[in-house]
């Protein structure tokens, strides 16, 4: 299937690791053309490489609005165009009731939030000109609860009520909107969770178990493949979705 994103500008926020860096591979592999946002040099470099410079990293930690801004003005700078945005960069950063206060929660919903509407707000004007796409990565905690991280799933909420409210405001402009859910999915992120368990390697395996399809996490690249097919013209009657690439983890019967 050619999904068309030939020379498509796409900004992906925390795209130099896991599943952001698997969605900018995966459009390089198309040819389009990732503008990395993210603070990690040394990965970003790799991507580029990859990409045979065909790409470019903002070294930039997005937390207030004049991050993002910045990120879209150079990046119009150097493409003059923007096609899709990928809000990805997020933390679970284990702010709860009990193991957290006001000060955390309030930091906590904003850097794992704000910076999805910042990104969104700055990249507008350019979004109307190509008709572009949206898509935000949620989390499957905004569904089910994870206990002891309220900041995180406060934000990972939030990002799929905005992506129902984007999808009804950006109609009349053609811009879709959609959120995709992964819910275990081995990225760095995920690996130092894991470590914080006194048997890491046994909670990874009761992990495994717990997964329908195939008893195996989900790799990014296919979260990546599902990120994707909704920046591309082939999903161009698709809007305000949520769409769950978890093998089944989140709905299916555990007993199974
Ligand atoms: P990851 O392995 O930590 O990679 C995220 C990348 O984003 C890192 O390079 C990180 O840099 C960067 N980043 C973090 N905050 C940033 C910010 N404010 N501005 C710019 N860059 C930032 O994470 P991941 O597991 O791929 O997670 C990506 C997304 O998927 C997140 O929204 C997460 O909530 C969601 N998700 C993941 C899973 C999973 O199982 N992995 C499950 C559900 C949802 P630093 O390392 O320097 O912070």
């Amino acid at each position: 299937m050619n999904l068309s994103l030939n020379q498509k500008v796409i900004l992906i926020s925390g795209g130099a690791k896991g599943i952001g860096a698997a969605v900018a591979k995966g459009l390089i592999e198309e040819g389009g053309i990732p503008v990395i946002i993210d603070p990690s040099g040394e990965e970003a470099r790799q991507i580029i490489d990859f990409a045979n410079n065909q790409a470019l990293h903002l070294p930039i930690r997005l937390i207030r609005a004049a991050d993002a801004s910045r990120a879209v003005e150079e990046t119009l700078k150097k493409f003059g165009r923007i096609d899709g945005i990928v809000n990805n960069a997020g933390s679970n950063d284990g702010v709860g009731l009990e193991n957290g206060n006001p000060e955390a929660f309030e930091n906590s919903v904003s850097k794992n939030l704000f910076h999805y509407y910042h990104l969104a707000h700055y990249s507008l004007p350019a979004l109307k000109n190509s008709q572009g796409s949206i898509v935000n990565i949620s989390s499957k905690t905004a569904v089910t609860g994870q206990g002891g991280t309220s900041g995180y799933v406060a934000a990972k909420g939030a990002q799929l009520a905005l992506t129902r409210e984007w999808a009804a405001e950006l109609l009349p402009y053609q811009i879709r909107v959609n959120a995709v859910i992964p819910a275990e999915v081995y990225t760095p992120m995920y690996e130092n969770w894991i470590q914080s368990f006194p048997n890491p390697e046994e909670k990874l395996e009761e992990i495994n178990r717990k997964i329908p399809l195939g008893k195996r996490m989900t790799h990014a690249d296919e979260i990546a493949a599902m990120v994707l097919f909704l920046l591309s013209s082939k999903s161009s009657h698709i809007t305000g979705q949520h769409l769950f690439v978890d093998g089944g983890y989140t709905h299916l019967d555990r007993a199974l």
